[in-house]
């Protein structure tokens, strides 16, 4: 009896004041629909050096069509173990920026501005200048492979230079691959359209492109790791300052609920879908090992965090927001 009465009282309140009239000076604007993708940026430390993920935004992709080896109805019974949609997923873009000795090092560009490739992604820019992060001030920018949603930001609509005094660095496996035209007609369909997109968005950067091999260092404290299939070149870079390190992970995970707990699935992003999945397998299998910390380019925003093993697959554990 008690909740009908607190009912009954609570209606009689909604009540009347749906029937005040407000003056009209005290009626506010409703507010405007979140933006997807806010917050715009996060900052960490690595050791001495400052790390900050910044957002280009967000798109969605149908499930349906995602994973090119296993049936729907499994997909979408592993994204309702983790309470998301069925039909849609929601993957962000995220950028990984770090204050070394030699200047401000940028992990991949984003999508580009002017909303290139999603209209709701595309703002990093804006991101970046909340941060206080002029383009101008990116001393390197370093690559994880060169798919559209990774190298687009380089360049403007027009392709002009977005990072005026940026040396690039890109893998040298990867840009072996993508510079050769031969290799674009064995490539499969989705794939082709990178060859152009390649020439397109390094081209205003002639003259200062170094390549890095497997191993070896973009900056001292900065060190390729080879995981080329998602991208024939597929580089993660170490960084490391003392015993601290980041592991800036490009897309050896796309998206985290399905790539994390079912390593095996490929996407349809995948250049090589078999190698892709040995390579996440090994990749997470040391990751959970060593307990690095990671850097996620399509992760939740703030796109950081560590990786456990769980069942038959990961899970991906967000770091803590003050760390
Ligand atoms: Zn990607």
């Amino acid at each position: 009896m008690t909740a009908i009465t607190r009912r009954g009282a609570g209606m009689v309140a909604l009540a009347s004041l749906a029937g005040a009239a407000l003056p009209a000076a005290a009626q506010v604007p409703a507010p405007a629909p979140a933006r997807l993708g806010n917050p715009g940026f996060h900052r960490f430390r690595i050791g001495s050096l400052t790390v900050t993920t910044v957002s280009d935004g967000v798109a969605q992709r149908q499930v349906e069509g995602f994973v090119a080896n296993a049936p729907l109805a499994d997909v979408q019974a592993v994204l309702a173990e983790s309470f998301l949609p069925t039909t849609t997923y929601t993957a962000g873009y995220s950028v990984t920026v770090v204050e070394t000795p030699r200047g401000l090092v940028m992990f991949d560009t984003g999508t580009g501005t002017g909303a290139q490739m999603a209209p709701t992604a595309g703002l990093l820019a804006a991101n970046m200048r909340a941060a206080g992060i002029d383009p101008a001030r990116i001393g390197t920018v370093v690559f994880t492979h060169f798919h559209q949603d990774h190298i687009n930001g380089l360049t403007t609509r027009d392709n002009l230079v977005v990072f005026p005094n940026a040396e690039i660095v890109v893998p040298a496996a990867e840009w072996r691959f993508w510079t050769e035209a031969s290799n674009e007609a064995s490539a499969p369909a989705p794939q082709k359209v990178n060859f152009a997109n390649v020439q397109r968005r390094f081209a205003p950067y002639t003259g200062r492109i170094r390549q890095v091999e497997d191993g070896a260092e973009a900056l001292p404290g900065i060190r390729a790791v080879a995981s080329h299939g998602h991208s024939p070149g597929h580089t993660n870079w170490l960084v490391a300052d003392g015993s601290d390190q980041l592991l800036v992970m490009g897309d050896i995970t796309h998206w985290l609920e399905l790539f994390a707990r079912r390593p095996d699935y490929q996407t349809a992003l995948d250049f090589d879908g078999p190698a892709a999945a040995t390579t996440r397998r090994r990749m997470l299998d040391r990751i959970a090992a060593d307990r690095l910390r990671i850097a996620g380019y399509h992760y939740p925003f703030p796109a950081t965090g560590f990786i456990a093993r769980d069942g038959q697959g990961f899970r991906y554990i967000p770091a803590d927001w003050s760390a």
